[in-house]
């Protein structure tokens, strides 16, 4: 099948790392239209996929923005629509991986007669979409999409809340490649061992990791408060990297830091691509979003490298963890019960690698990359005939 995948991002979110290992297995005749350059193409390319920029500006949907602001995108919309409907009727489908990749899509869908999936990888709720935004989205998604793919019952439920036809819909959860996860042989833990030495943070500790984006609703800020709430030997690392322009976030981080005078016990690494490595090193990894999560691939992440996880209570999270038996699910945006939890994890280490192992081993059987893929395929498969 040729596929023309449509994707807003230059950067590696989550959709994006999604989104690799679903394009895989067309790779060989399929493009990968993306709608800013960056690093996320870069990727594409070294892993062999063939990829087209169709416009070196970023088009102004914001997932915030208003009516206005919306309206004034339109004339940069229309030769971008032209321009990826007159690929796309190369191929047989259009895939569209993220929001701003819907509205290009929908409309170059209509115009190259091609049929269009979209892959809903967000909530669309007040959180985090503006009302004329998820209006939009919404009508594009009911009007031209032969099938939503949604990566949780959560951003099912929400489409569905927002207008969306729950028949469009299918819920398929992220894949992975769990061999990449499982780094439990003698070299690796020496390994683990020696990125603990690196970070410089004294001889006994107990690491607590966050691997996320650095953005307000990530929560990272939930963490200092709580970790600040925890005795010394209590240590973070803060994984990931403001990827959509959140720098005023990160100086606050840092103040918070020093305001709180947590300097010597918190490390911000950026972005990583040795996540397995890191997270393994990890005695903890923590999940604060505060709202609500479409998916949480981090902690999917950390149940297929053994190490327990503690998530926030809320969207797709709470369908990856069973709280008690899989991990730990913690009110969102309270500092002190996260602080109490982690204490708790903390004193009962034999519970808690129970609980990884739990997990570990439901993770290799619910998201394995190859058996999603499936999934995928068969949706795909209704719809080009
Ligand atoms: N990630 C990464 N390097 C970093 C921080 C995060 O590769 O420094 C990856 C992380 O392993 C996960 C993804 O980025 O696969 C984030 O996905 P998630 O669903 O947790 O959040 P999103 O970015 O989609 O909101």
């Amino acid at each position: 099948m040729k596929i023309l995948f449509l994707d807003q991002s230059g950067t590696l979110g989550g959709a994006e790392l999604c989104l690799l290992d679903i394009a895989a297995p067309y790779r060989h005749e399929s493009l990968m239209g993306l709608l800013s350059d960056g690093p996320f193409r870069e990727r594409l390319e070294q892993q062999g996929f063939s990829t087209k920029v169709f416009t070196t500006e970023a088009i102004d949907v914001r997932k915030e923005s208003g009516f206005l602001k919306s309206l004034s995108s339109l004339g940069q919309l229309f030769p971008l629509v032209q321009a990826v409907a007159d690929t796309a009727r190369e191929y047989d489908l259009i895939y569209a991986n993220t929001p701003k990749a819907l509205v290009v899509g929908a409309f170059a869908s209509l115009l190259s007669r091609r049929p269009l999936a979209y892959h809903l990888h967000d909530i669309i709720a007040s959180e985090h979409f503006s009302k004329i935004n998820r209006i939009v989205l919404i009508t594009l998604a009911n009007r031209f999409a032969s099938r939503v793919i949604a990566n949780s019952e959560a951003s099912q439920r929400a489409f569905v809340a927002a207008g969306g036809r729950s028949q469009l819909c299918k819920v398929i959860y992220n894949g992975f490649h769990t061999e990449q996860y499982d780094l439990s042989t003698l070299g690796t833990a020496i390994q683990a061992q020696q990125l603990r030495d690196s970070l410089g943070l004294g001889e006994r500790f107990f690491l607590v990791g966050h691997f996320s984006r650095l953005s307000p609703w990530k929560g990272q800020h939930v963490l200092l408060d709580a970790v600040k709430q925890c005795p010394p030997e209590v240590v973070v690392i803060l994984v990931g990297d403001a990827l959509f322009g959140e720098q005023a976030y990160v100086k606050q981080l840092h103040e918070q830091v020093d305001r709180l005078e947590l300097g010597d016990r918190v490390r911000f690494l950026g972005f990583r691509s040795d996540i397995p490595e890191l997270m393994s090193a990890c005695d903890l990894v923590v999940h604060t979003s505060t709202a609500p999560e479409p998916f949480g691939r981090v902690i999917v992440e950390a149940m297929l490298c053994g190490t327990p996880v503690i998530a926030a209570a809320a969207g797709g999270a709470t369908e990856l963890v069973s709280p008690g038996r899989t991990g730990w699910l913690c009110a969102e945006n309270e500092p002190s019960t996260l602080a109490e939890t982690i204490l708790n994890c903390k004193a009962s280490p034999d519970q808690m690698q129970e609980i990884a192992q739990q997990a570990k081993a439901e993770a290799l059987s619910r998201f394995d990359v190859n058996s999603i893929n499936r999934l995928i395929q068969e949706q795909l498969n209704k719809i080009v005939r």
